[in-house]
């Protein structure tokens, strides 16, 4: 099977291709900077995480990109009401949403752009635009009109019938065409601070939302992307928007592969403060819940189903979590034992055979729930050729490694030991010497290999061995 995903474009599944070979090109829509992000928003980015993971597990080099709303409605009413910069708002709101992804263990993006910091950028897009008949002033504002755009509408399939084409309404304090037309330039409004504010050859004011994303997406990734993602509720009005700014700036397709994640629910219930339903990652971790569990949880579900939190199935996913931690623990203690050098019979066949069910699980839009079905089976095996007393050192070194392989892609091993101390490694180092010396290579090569998977590279030299970690 090849790789395929659910292209919300199509409403089907594809098969996967990059436009560079080898290569994905993948924009991933970020937060809006004036909140701590709640745990649905986090379903979204862990995924995204888990997709890139996915993707370099199956052999693509990826290029991620997630911008930082920092300029909208929400994030100048938040630094109006505490009465400081716009920046200085965000600033804090930046800082724990990347204290966020840390703590899920997150890999980071490429690039994190920011808003604010591609005006000019923005400005472009509207100029051409603008050159191309798409855009028309209004009341200091310059809107994107829907109706010089015929394709507009077919991300979404929504019903635009419902909002009467070509009646003229006024949408908060601006007067546009047509009730879809969406600004992709804010006039600048009485109350609006300086530093929310840009003069540029649009005039005084600052961009759209759904403009940030176009700018954005396309300096870093060109035109056409191969992969673009948000949650479903960005399909409409925000992707749909991206589309027509986009394609109408270039008159080229933007996305190739549009792919959208579920929502959160709580208990049944959609997630709301008034509700009592409302987490952030702080608020588990303050319960005494494990980061590890909250990101199995979240990756266990496959994306494009509703992930029904409760507190019950964060348990299960602890448990799961330490289920994969003692096996590697176990694992890892009879591969430094001493043994026999050579891999056994059945090992190799037994790990293939996970590697590819798990590929195939992947491979298959993603399917997480696919993947970890393959793994626990692979787990029993592992654990009663353990138990059986039969396993080789090597052979467990292998088994090790398969799990360690998996985990690439689902990140809730715990990592602690790539943080070795120098003394550590030297342990280790001598240890493998003493091996070598009573001629148990098989002991000696599982130590070498144990330090390579945490970065570390051995080197024999006539002087003794040099050791180095992996930038
Ligand atoms: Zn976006």
């Amino acid at each position: 099977m090849a790789l395929k995903f659910h292209n919300t474009l199509t409403r089907s599944l594809v098969p996967f291709t990059p436009l560079t070979a080898g290569k994905v090109h993948l924009y991933t829509c970020g937060p809006t900077v004036y909140n701590r992000v709640h745990i649905g928003n986090l379903r979204t980015f862990v995924w995204e995480d888990v997709l890139c993971r996915a993707l370099r597990y199956l052999g693509f080099e990826t290029v991620q990109v997630m911008n930082l709303t920092d300029i909208d409605d929400k994030t100048i009413r938040g630094a109006i009401q505490e009465g400081i910069t716009l920046k200085e708002f965000t600033a804090r709101h930046v800082e724990t949403f990347f204290e966020d992804l840390a703590t899920l263990n997150v890999s980071p993006a490429a690039h994190y752009p920011r808003a604010t910091d591609h005006i000019p950028e923005m400005v472009e897009i509207v100029k051409k635009l603008t050159e191309r008949g798409h855009t028309y002033e209004s009341d200091g504002s310059i809107w994107f009109r829907i109706a010089s755009f015929p394709s507009y509408g077919k991300l979404a399939r929504v019903d635009l019938s419902s909002m009467q084409r070509g009646a003229r309404v006024a949408d908060d304090e601006y007067e546009k065409e047509d009730v879809r037309d969406f600004a992709v330039w804010k006039g600048w409004k009485e109350g609006e601070p300086e530093s929310a504010t840009w003069t540029t050859e649009l005039g005084k004011g600052r961009p759209g939302w759904h403009l940030e994303c176009s700018a954005m997406s396309m300096k870093y990734l060109g035109e056409t992307l191969d992969i673009h993602t948000g949650a479903v509720d960005n399909i409409f009005p925000h992707h749909e928007n991206e589309i027509a700014q986009s394609e109408g700036a270039t008159g080229k397709e933007f996305v190739r592969y549009w792919l959208h994640a579920e929502h959160l629910i709580v208990d049944g219930e959609k997630m709301a403060k008034s509700k009592g339903n409302f987490f952030t990652v702080p608020d588990l971790l303050s319960r005494g819940h494990s980061p590890r569990a909250i990101r199995y949880l979240f990756l266990s579900v496959p994306y494009r189903q509703k992930l029904n939190f409760t507190f019950e199935s964060l348990a299960a996913a602890a448990s799961a979590v330490a289920r994969l931690e003692s096996l590697d623990l176990r694992l890892g203690e009879r591969a430094r034992s001493t043994g026999a050098s050579a891999i056994e019979d059945g090992v190799e066949a037994k790990i293939s055979s996970f590697q590819n069910e798990f590929r195939e699980g992947l491979e298959d839009d993603l399917n997480t729930a696919a993947a970890l079905g393959a793994l626990f089976s692979f787990v029993r095996e592992a654990n009663a050729d353990l138990e059986s007393g039969q396993l080789s050192p090597a052979g467990a070194a292998a088994f090790q490694r398969a799990l360690r392989g998996a985990d690439s892609v689902l990140g809730v091993l715990p990592k602690a030991e790539a943080g070795l101390l120098d003394s550590e490694i030297q342990a280790k180092i001598d240890l493998r010497q003493a091996a070598r010396k009573r001629r148990d290579f098989a002991a000696a090569d599982a130590i070498r290999d144990e330090l390579a998977a945490l970065g570390i590279t051995l080197e024999d030299t006539p002087a003794g061995v040099r050791w180095r970690r992996k930038s």
